[in-house]
This record gives C-alpha cells, structure tokens and sequence, in this order.
C-alpha cells in the first residue's frame, strides 16, 4: 500500500512531501498505523549525509509508536487495537553469535537498520517512521507497557534504550557517581534513567540556561563546561561518565574527570574524529568504549523498566510539516528536549 511521508530528497534540501509503498503483512508481520515518531539527531546526520552512505529519497524515523492495525495469521505477541513501537532496526539475520545473545544491533551480516538501510535481502530500501503506516516482524515490534502516554513514549525507542543498555552493561550501582556530557534528547533520558538505577548523577553542558531543568530530571549537580575551571573541581571522582554530545569537543577533558579504573562510553557521534591522547588513559587504567543502540530483549526491559519507574521522555509534539524548523532548533540546542511527530498531521 502507498501511504504518505516525509523525506529527505538530498543531502543538501528540506524534507518535502513524499510516498513509501509498505508491503501487505507477511505472517509474521505486524501493521501499524503511526501515531508518533520521535525525531533522534541521528535523523539529522543521515539526512544531511553527515556520517557518509546516505541513500536518497531517505524516510527517517525510528523512534516509533502505533496502534496494530493488522496481524499476520502467525503472530502471537501483538493484537489488532495494542500499542507497538519499532527502534532502530527491523530485522537481522537471527543466526549469527550477536544475534542468538540478543544483540541484533551487532549482527554479524548487518542489521536491517528502520531507515537509510535495506530489508535482509539487501535490495528492498527501509523507509522510517516520518510516516504514517509501517510493517514490521513481530519480534522487532516492542510492547508498550500499559498506561505509558504515547508520544512520550516514542523516544524511549532510540534515546532510551542507547542510554540505558550502557548503564547496565558497565553495571551502574546505586550511591556510584555517573556523569552525562550534553542535555539534548540522549541526555535527559540518561539523568533520568541512571538517576532511577540510584545513581549520583551529574550533568555536563554548554547550556548555563538548563541548569534547572537538569535538577528537575534527576541530576544532583550541573556543571558548565563552557568554564574552562569548572572540570577540575571534579577530577577523579567519577564511577562512570556517558558521553552523549552530537559535535566534535574535547573528550579528552571529560576523561581526567574518572576515578581509576572506570569507563567513559560514548553513544554521541559526532561525524569528525577527535583526539584523546594516550597517556589520558594510561594514567589511571582507564578506558573509554562506545556503544550502539540496544538489543530487542533489553529495548523491551528498558521499556519495561521504564513502565515500572514512571519514565517518558520530555517531549515537544510537533507536525510533520515543522520538522525541518525542529532540525534548526536541534542544531542550537534548543530543545525540551525532543520533538515528537504528530502523524496524525499526515494524515489530513
Ligand atoms: P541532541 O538532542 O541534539 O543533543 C545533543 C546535545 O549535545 C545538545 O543538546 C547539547 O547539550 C550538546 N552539544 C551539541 N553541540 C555541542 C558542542 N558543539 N559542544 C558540546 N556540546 C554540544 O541530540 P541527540 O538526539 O541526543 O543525539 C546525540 C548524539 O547521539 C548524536 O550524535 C546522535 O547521532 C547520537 N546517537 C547515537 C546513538 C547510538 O546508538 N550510539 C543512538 C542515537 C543517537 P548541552 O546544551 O547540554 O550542551
Ligand atoms: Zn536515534
């Protein structure tokens, strides 16, 4: 079916008006009609073909809650009427070792990413959720759990999940001291998530004007990194820091901050390399450590996770015919803090 959307036509020009073709269920297949979509600086990087390997038209999107409107005959897991939401991937191989462990994300032959990638036969371009309908396998569809507002949900699928599976990888305890470097969309749902695992949390950013909204989400102090003073007072006394900043700055700066012994992760990616001398690490046996996204399983205990904690995120629904304005106010980081797409605002 031709449904209507968003996208990018090039890496140079707005997004405009546009039409995917979703394929008719499959049974293992959910449909569902869009009802929000989240809008993640990564949708801003591909679009505007930041990271490299953009393909054109582009339909990004993967911050995804709808309603089910149809079920292959071989689901078992959602209904006609649920609420669903699809991240960033909608398939993998689901033989290779990352795959079998529940980390499709790291499958071997890639994952079929939700936009900007291809369907596991590698020829059918995926169009993401800057539309109205979408079709997906029910195992990359996720359960919202009951009572949990939508909208504020739709960014629990990228922002939530990428902040929350490297808290628990590297074992974030209560009382430990966590820092989160930026308060953009990845930010504020890393105050809120690490603050609901007990942390101690602390948050770094260039924004004087967020300092209470960074107390408000959870944080116990705020630091202005434009102070150029304001970083030593906290030299090794960090447990672990999360680095969610979207442009190149000085990551090395932020390493002098942890205890010995502990990580930095960065999930930010800004497109340019920066620098980190060695001996930042070697002093201390320190390390720093990226990660992507999160697995199905542990999307879905995040979710939960959050259902159980009260969390959404902190949103502000705009309409399909706003985003490139809301891409603009992303860039000056002017966000409160991430817009959600109203669907409903493609549909009339
Ligand atoms: P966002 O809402 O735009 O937030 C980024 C924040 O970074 C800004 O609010 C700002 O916070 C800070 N910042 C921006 N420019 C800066 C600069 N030049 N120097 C220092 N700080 C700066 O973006 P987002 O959606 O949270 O995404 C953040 C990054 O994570 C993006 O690069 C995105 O592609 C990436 N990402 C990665 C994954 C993954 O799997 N690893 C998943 C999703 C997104 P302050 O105003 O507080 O300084
Ligand atoms: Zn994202």
């Amino acid at each position: 079916m031709r449904v209507p959307a968003y996208a990018a036509p090039g890496a140079r020009a707005p997004l405009a008006p546009f039409a995917v073709d979703r394929r008719d269920p499959g049974p293992t297949d959910v449909q569902l009609e869009i009802l929000f979509c989240g809008v993640c600086h990564s949708d801003v990087h591909q679009a505007r073909d930041e990271w490299g390997s953009a393909k054109f038209p582009m339909v990004p999107g993967h911050e995804i809650v709808g309603r089910v409107t149809r079920v292959g005959q071989g689901v078992t897991r959602f209904k006609v009427g649920d609420l669903a939401g699809v991240g960033c991937m909608v398939d993998s191989c689901g033989r290779c070792e990352p795959c079998r462990r529940g980390t499709e994300q790291y499958c071997t032959q890639g994952a079929a990413f939700t936009y900007n990638s291809t369907e596991m036969d590698r020829t059918t371009p995926t169009y993401g959720g800057y539309s109205t309908q979408v079709v997906v396998r029910e195992s990359f569809a996720l359960r919202i759990p009951a009572g949990m507002d939508p909208a504020g949900a739709a960014p629990l699928l990228c922002a939530g999940i990428t902040t929350y599976s490297p808290l628990r990888k590297w074992n974030v305890q209560p009382g430990q001291r966590v820092g989160i470097v930026g308060l953009g969309g990845l930010g504020h749902m890393g105050v809120k998530l690490a603050k609901s695992m007990g942390a101690e949390v602390t948050l770094f950013s260039t924004s004087a004007s967020k300092q209470a909204d960074a107390r408000r989400l959870g944080a116990s102090h705020f630091v202005n990194t434009k102070d150029p003073e304001a970083l030593k007072a906290h030299a090794g006394s960090f447990d672990f820091l999360l680095d969610t900043v979207s442009a190149a700055h000085d990551v090395q700066g932020f390493l002098s901050l942890l205890r010995p012994g502990s990580v930095m992760v960065l999930v930010g990616a800004p497109p340019e390399p920066m620098k980190v001398g060695a001996m930042a690490l070697i002093w201390g046996n320190k390390a720093l450590a990226g990660s992507l996204i999160g697995g199905i399983p542990e999307t879905q205990e995040m979710l939960d996770h959050c259902g159980k904690h009260g969390i959404v995120s902190d949103i502000e629904v705009i309409s399909m015919q706003k985003i490139n304005e809301a891409y603009e106010r992303m860039l000056r980081s002017d966000v409160k803090y991430r817009f959600v797409i109203d669907l409903a605002s493609l549909k009339t």
